[in-house]
């Protein structure tokens, strides 16, 4: 997805005027005179980008440009994903480490935040040629990484294998490997719930906020069938829901009746897309789907000034699986038309905070039911949901408003505690 963005309407810009603005709400600069908190905030910590050359199987060369922001360590080691895509640049990387911070103060997980991306089509190289970048990403940006310094994870087309390939790479220079990373691989020390963390907290989201609103048996559609989209299917599909369109970036499904989800599943497994499945229609534009619920869990700003018009009358919620789905433009517009937005840092937070009970394990070397991490999990979000739904209403804000209040308000006593120097 190359989308062109409008002026002022990138995924950073719209963070940090949210950023901004939620400096003004808390009142910052009376509450904390001298002291800059929101460039203390805004302002990433330190950014690495460096090129990283591998050899290729055919004898040439592969040239890629590589990123890791570090965008801050108050509140602990940063923490964040590594996202393998032909659009990751600069901004999107920074805009992303920006919401790790966000979401990790939100959701009360004693991390910071950072995100790392590296410029390339995967699908492109061969599992060999994949393997050799990823180490040698690693290998340039050792000295940065560590249990206690900067703690990578999955993002869009990463996942175990390649976290595998990150702790195995660290061994090479630190004994102390295993809480390096997170969203590894069962055998070298993941956490059970880990793979599916972020899609079945999206649902339960999703479950809480039709409980609370009394919605029931909505239509709902969503955007992305990866880790996220098929994990909030499979988990929303269980709890009796109707998932009626699902897409990903081969095309688009319909059922209005609702997917069999199980099904859809298998043949994505078999088929490596979800077009053609046999009991439903194709479907050229998602945002078109009759649906009450979207959620988008794809890649940013897939619903934008331009398309969000598209969107059905019928929709009233919008839960954020992907990170900075809906750009400041279109959040407008929906918020004219009264539909709810659950923002990225609580609706997707569920993959953090599994990350950090993996963290926890991997110190402890004790490891935990799948019960027992996903019931702790459900525990923290229900626990933020409700926190930032009650903070709305009592100060009449909008759910990414709230959001932003609760997590930077946070942030800044941590700061303010911490002094000047
Ligand atoms: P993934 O690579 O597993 O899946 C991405 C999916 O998006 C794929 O199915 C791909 O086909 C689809 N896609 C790409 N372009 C599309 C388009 N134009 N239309 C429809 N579908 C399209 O990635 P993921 O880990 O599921 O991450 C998805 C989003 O969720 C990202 O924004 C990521 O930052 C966010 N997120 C992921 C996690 C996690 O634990 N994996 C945690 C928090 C947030």
């Amino acid at each position: 997805m190359h989308r062109k963005h409008r002026k002022n309407e990138d995924p950073f810009t719209c963070v940090m005027e949210m950023i901004r603005r939620t400096g003004e709400i808390l009142e910052f600069d009376k509450r904390f005179p001298g002291a800059k908190m929101v460039e203390r905030i805004a302002i990433s910590d330190k950014i690495i980008r460096f090129k990283s050359i591998i050899p290729r199987d055919d004898g040439g060369v592969g040239v890629f440009q590589c990123y890791r922001v570090q965008q801050s360590d108050t509140l602990g080691p940063y923490k964040g994903g590594t996202r393998l895509h032909p659009s990751v640049n600069m901004d999107e990387v920074k805009a992303l480490a920006t919401l790790m911070t966000l979401k990790t103060s939100l959701v009360d997980v004693p991390f910071g935040g950072g995100k790392g991306g590296i410029c390339v089509d995967p699908k492109g190289l061969s599992v060999m040629e994949l393997e050799r970048l990823i180490r040698r990403y690693v290998n340039q940006i050792k000295d940065d990484l560590g249990p206690d310094e900067d703690i990578p994870a999955p993002d869009v087309n990463s996942g175990p294998r390649e976290m595998a390939w990150i702790y195995d790479e660290y061994r090479n220079y630190s004994e102390s490997a295993r809480g390096v990373v997170t969203g590894k691989p069962l055998e070298l020390g993941g956490s059970l719930g880990r793979l599916q963390a972020t899609g079945y907290g999206v649902a339960l989201i999703t479950e809480r906020f039709c409980y609370g609103n009394k919605l029931v048996n909505p239509a709902i559609s969503i955007e992305g069938f990866g880790n996220v989209g098929q994990f909030a299917a499979m988990k929303l599909s269980e709890m009796g829901f109707r998932v009626i369109a699902v897409s990903d970036s081969g095309g688009c499904v319909v059922n209005q009746t609702g997917l069999n989800i199980t099904r859809l599943l298998a043949y994505k497994r078999e088929k490596g897309q979800v077009a053609d499945f046999p009991d439903a229609k194709p479907l050229g534009n998602i945002l078109e789907a009759p649906m009450d619920i979207h959620i988008p869990c794809a890649l940013g700003h897939s619903i934008n000034g331009e398309n969000v018009d598209q969107l059905g009358s019928n929709l009233k919620l919008i839960v954020e699986g992907a990170n900075s789905p809906v750009s400041s433009q279109a959040e407008k517009i929906l918020e004219g038309k009264g539909v709810t937005l659950v923002p990225d840092i609580l609706a997707n937070a569920g993959g953090v905070i599994v990350s950090y009970y993996e963290w926890v394990q991997n110190r402890e070397g004790l490891y935990w039911s799948e019960d027992e991490v996903l019931g702790r999990m459900n525990g923290k979000m229900i626990a933020a949901y409700d926190r930032v739904v009650n903070y709305a209403e009592e100060k009449k804000l909008f759910l990414r408003q709230a959001a932003y209040c609760l997590s930077m308000e946070k942030i800044a006593r941590a700061i303010n505690y911490r002094g000047s120097q």
